[in-house]
């Protein structure tokens, strides 16, 4: 028992049912099960039981109020054990919870990212398709754009003297088609131009490719419109890879914008 009986005394009278009660609880809790033997036997040296010094613990621990280490070894740690345990569950599900929210923002995103993916090639693919319509319909109506690139120079006077065609801008060995169905009539080497391609359509108009960096057809071959007929070069008086391209009309050259305005064709 403990140190106040060895003192000889008999413990307090009013120590005596709180500590009881105390054991009694513990004794429910499950803590023990020497049921029913002497209260000497039955205290646990290890348990801090130590009546007139914890009293008003031990009467609080009762009474339910106190809710220091000692009380809760005190009460038998079932219930401490279950509000652990009850606590440690939340805590986990609430961390279930919080992984799943990550995997359902993430997997919002991830739509997300597909679907503007999705937007993004189907407007490629439709503008592809409006490109290749319109080509159609440039290539039945018979004539076709020499060559993509960026519009540099327009036709007439330019640092002093006249230029009598249009340039078209891009890298070298960009293709150049023939606008329209016709002969070869010049596929060499021109004064001025490097090397260029003549080619004579259907209804006598010549259309002069220059400057180009090499020839794919040959002199009498027989063109379609958009058949590639050379590469985008920087030869001759030429201060870039561009194309040089004019039109020649009964024998005079004439503005190529307006005459592939008229043909549909865009510069
Ligand atoms: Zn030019």
């Amino acid at each position: 028992m403990g140190k106040h009986c060895k003192e000889g005394g008999h413990p307090p009278k009013a120590a005596l049912p709180v500590r009881n009660k105390v054991v009694a609880t513990v004794v429910a809790g499950g803590a023990f099960a020497a049921v029913g033997q002497p209260l000497a036997a039955v205290a646990d040296p290890e348990l801090p039981v130590h009546p007139l010094a914890s009293s008003k613990n031990l009467s609080l621990a009762v009474t339910g109020t106190d809710t220091s280490p000692a009380t809760v070894r005190l009460l038998g740690s079932e219930a401490a054990t279950d509000s652990y345990a009850e606590a440690q569950k939340v805590q986990k599900s609430e961390a279930i919870e919080q992984s799943r929210e990550a995997d359902r923002a993430e997997a919002e995103r991830a739509e997300a990212a597909r679907v503007e993916a999705a937007r993004v090639e189907a407007e490629r693919a439709a503008a592809e398709a409006k490109r290749a319509a319109e080509e159609r319909e440039r290539k039945a109506r018979g004539f076709v754009k020499p060559a993509e690139g960026t519009f540099t120079s327009g036709f007439g006077s330019r640092w002093g003297t006249s230029h009598r065609g249009i340039d078209i801008a891009n890298k070298i060995g960009t293709t150049i088609r023939s606008v329209a169905a016709g002969k070869v009539i010049d596929a060499g080497p021109a004064s001025g131009f490097g090397l260029w391609i003549r080619v004579q359509h259907n209804d006598g108009t010549i259309t002069v490719y220059g400057h180009i960096n090499t020839i794919e057809v040959s002199v009498g071959q027989q063109v379609g419109a958009g058949d590639k007929i050379a590469t985008m070069g920087n030869r001759g008086q030429s201060t870039g890879p561009h194309l040089h391209f004019e039109v020649i009309e009964n024998g005079i050259k004439i503005n190529p914008l307006p005459w592939l305005n008229e043909r549909g064709i865009e510069v």
